[in-house]
């Protein structure tokens, strides 16, 4: 009697269900899932994502709100609640019940660099403690399946006829050389308007496309430091702008670009540099040492003889040191924001009777966005999936679903408008952004910045 009445349940749930597909488990694949399982109990996730282990390293920065929501569990597992023990996985050894963990009051605003206000998190972490969570919760039992393996359009458009979703959210992040699922299914969906003109394709860039392309390089600091400090006026001064400092291990990444005494410089990087996009990694030391990679004796020139003092000797100028048995890292990254127009796409499935037309969203990274001092696209999906999921609770999840594409879409229109290419060189930290991923939400000496805030109303311009 007992189990029959389950099965009937289950037979009902099913027939009522909504159901999810999400393609991708990065950050903002399991976020969405997480908001989506949250915001009805009649919703189910398919989740498909090739990776096995998350562990990938970077440290990536959240929007307050969002972190703040998250659920208890999720939160115990990133932030320390022992003063006196350094989490490897939080920037600081406060605790998460502390006001002083999130805001600094001591700071003014508009004279100190915002991002110190964004929580830090190590990607790898933040993954394990979403997926973890949405895995084993009660409330999601039944309701959350990850199908391992990688994903092609054809299995994209199989799992829809089989599947049947109401939503399919690509999260598949940025493309990479052995996976070019973004690309294709943007393809497929005919949605690939952006602005690719302006994203150098590697080897194959124009003389004024190299002024608008930086370099990263990556080092270990002898000491956990917050190398945030002072940032703002560095990237002003002198071409240099050094924003991501994981103090878990210690690595410290310096992005200069063409500026002041640095453009003769880049007019000088060797080919390999150029068209090798992507990390050279373990590649020297300033004493010479090369490690791992092979790399060119003229790559081995230009980096310790010219690139390195220079950009050594303005980082001690900030009381940097660049540690001379450190592993110097060196690849070429593109220095503005590019980003897809069309984040929401309509996809019709089956025959007949049983045919049906729903939204795709693409969220994170697979909507571009990069911002390259602030890593938005991850707080930009993470803070946009918070209030679609917030409109699917508020008015239903049914209801939400018949407008999600036009909604995400004027969301994202506002984003383009506000945030990208403001025609600033520099990228400041626009009021705008500052008051969506930095302090909506948050209380600083005891009230909370809302809408009506004072500072809102100045962030918000
Ligand atoms: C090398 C590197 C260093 C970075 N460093 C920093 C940093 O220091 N600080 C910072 O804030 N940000 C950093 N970022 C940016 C940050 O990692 C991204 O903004 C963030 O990861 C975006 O999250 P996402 O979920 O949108 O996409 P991703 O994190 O790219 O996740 C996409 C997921 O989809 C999965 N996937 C892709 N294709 C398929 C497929 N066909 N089938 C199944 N699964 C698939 C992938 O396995 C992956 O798990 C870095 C990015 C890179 C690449």
């Amino acid at each position: 009697m007992f189990y029959s009445l389950l099965l009937i349940l289950q037979l009902y749930r099913l027939a009522f269900a909504h159901k999810i597909i999400v393609v991708g488990g990065g950050p903002n694949g399991l976020h969405s899932s997480l908001k989506i399982l949250e915001a009805s109990d009649k919703s189910e996730v398919k989740l498909l994502e090739f990776r096995l282990n998350f562990d990938r390293p970077q440290v990536v920065r959240m929007p307050y709100s969002s972190i703040f929501k998250l659920p208890e569990e999720v939160k115990d597992k990133l932030f320390s609640d022992t003063e006196s023990v350094y989490m490897d996985d939080v920037l600081g050894p406060r605790k998460k019940t502390d006001p002083w963990f999130w805001p600094n009051s001591n700071d003014q605003l508009w004279n100190s660099p915002v991002l110190k206000y964004l929580p830090k998190i190590r990607i790898g972490n933040l993954q394990e403690a979403i997926y973890n969570h949405i895995s084993t919760d009660f409330k999601f039992k039944n309701r959350f399946t990850r199908i391992p393996g990688q994903c092609t359009v054809e299995d994209f458009v199989k799992h829809c006829e089989t599947f049947k979703p109401d939503l399919v959210l690509i999260c598949t992040g940025k493309d990479s050389d052995k996976n070019k699922f973004t690309e294709e299914i943007r393809h497929f969906l005919n949605t690939s308007q952006g602005l690719p003109e302006e994203v150098p394709k590697k080897g194959n860039r124009s003389e004024n496309e190299e002024n608008q392309v930086g370099i990263y390089m990556t080092f270990a600091a002898k000491a956990l430091d917050n190398y945030m400090r002072g940032s703002e006026i560095l990237a002003m001064k002198s071409g240099i702008g050094y924003f991501a400092s994981n103090d878990a291990n210690k690595s410290v990444q310096v992005y200069s670009f063409p500026h002041q005494d640095l453009p003769n410089l880049f007019k000088g990087m060797p080919q390999c540099f150029k068209t090798d996009a992507a990390y050279i990694t373990d590649c020297l030391t300033l004493s010479g040492t090369t490690r791992k990679r092979e790399v060119t004796q003229e790559s081995t020139t230009w980096l310790l003889s010219n690139y390195a003092p220079v950009v050594k000797k303005i980082l001690q100028e900030y009381n940097v040191e660049v540690p001379e048995d450190s592993n110097i890292c060196v690849f070429y990254g593109p220095r503005y924001e590019y980003y897809y127009e069309n984040v929401a796409k309509t996809y019709t499935y089956g025959k007949g009777q049983e045919c049906k037309t729903i939204p795709i969203l693409f969220m994170g990274d697979s909507a571009g966005g990069t911002d390259y001092r602030l890593g938005l696209s991850l707080s930009r999906g993470m803070k946009l999936m918070e209030l679609l999921g917030d409109i699917m609770k508020k008015e239903g999840i049914t209801s939400a679903l018949t407008h999600i594409g036009t909604t995400y879409s004027k969301m994202w229109a506002t984003v383009l408008k506000t945030e990208f290419n403001q025609n600033n060189p520099r990228l400041r930290y626009k009021p705008n952004m500052v008051y969506r991923y930095a302090l909506e939400g948050r209380t600083v000496d005891g009230v909370e910045i809302n809408d009506t805030h004072p500072i809102a109303l100045i962030t918000k311009g």
